[in-house]
């Protein structure tokens, strides 16, 4: 994992401090990102620290970048409209599904009651609580296992967001979301998927697509 105190990118505030407000006008608001909850946060959450110290310079570009174990980090777009679409108060419960970084758990923490997230790798798991506890974010109960399967405990959520590509929504997931909530997942083949918003609704569901978009596969009993 990227060490905390040798970031020599995190020592010099200001410059990250520029990045990122460039980062928001350039790449968040430039492309239509409104929501003013999200751009605050991102504009202050450090991005650099979730990503190893050799690629700090590349954060606050608008690139996915590697975070190890072959998985990626996604763009600041596409987190800032993942997280949009979630349409948070700060009241919610949210499930998250592919803690990977832990940079978008951050985000959600900020902004809902209370992120329940769930990796596959225990190595990104570790690495990304490391880093939320660095940043005082303790909102966040973490779980290492396959989330195709949903949260361990039953339990209904508020959102649910599924950061890795999905073949298909999986029904365990579905079941987890509480009356008026809503689930947003990239559903698709393994190289290519659609961000899609299912809102449910009475007994049945809006479902609505996004934007197109390119994430690792959910690997898992519901997934890949
Ligand atoms: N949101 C992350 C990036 C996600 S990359 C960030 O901000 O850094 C997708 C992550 O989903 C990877 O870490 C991958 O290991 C994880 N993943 C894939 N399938 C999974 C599953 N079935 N359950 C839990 N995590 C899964």
């Amino acid at each position: 994992m990227a060490n905390l105190s040798m970031n020599s990118f995190r020592a010099s505030g200001m410059v990250s401090d520029r990045a990122r407000e460039r980062m928001v006008r350039e790449f968040l608001e430039a492309r239509g990102i409104r929501n003013p909850r999200v751009l605050e946060v991102m504009r202050h959450l450090p991005r650099h620290m979730f990503v190893d110290e050799a690629l700090a310079e590349r954060a606050y570009s608008d690139s996915t970048l590697p975070i190890g174990c072959g998985q990626t980090l996604s763009q600041p777009y596409t987190v800032a409209r993942m997280t949009e679409a979630l349409e948070l108060t700060g009241a919610e419960e949210v499930l998250e599904i592919g803690t990977g970084s832990g940079y978008q758990t951050a985000v959600l923490a900020r902004l809902c009651r209370r992120v329940y997230t769930v990796e596959r790798l225990p190595e990104l798991a570790r690495s990304a609580r490391l880093r939320l506890q660095a940043l005082g974010i303790h909102n966040v109960s973490y779980h290492i296992g396959d989330g195709s399967l949903g949260w361990p405990q039953p339990r209904e959520f508020h959102r649910i967001l599924v950061t890795a590509g999905a073949p298909a929504a999986p029904a365990t997931l579905a079941r987890q979301l509480a009356p008026g909530g809503a689930m947003v997942l990239p559903e698709g083949t393994r190289q290519r998927q659609e961000l899609i918003r299912s809102r449910r609704r009475g007994p049945g569901e809006i479902r609505e697509v996004l934007e197109s978009c390119r994430f690792v596969p959910l690997v898992g009993a519901h997934g890949w």
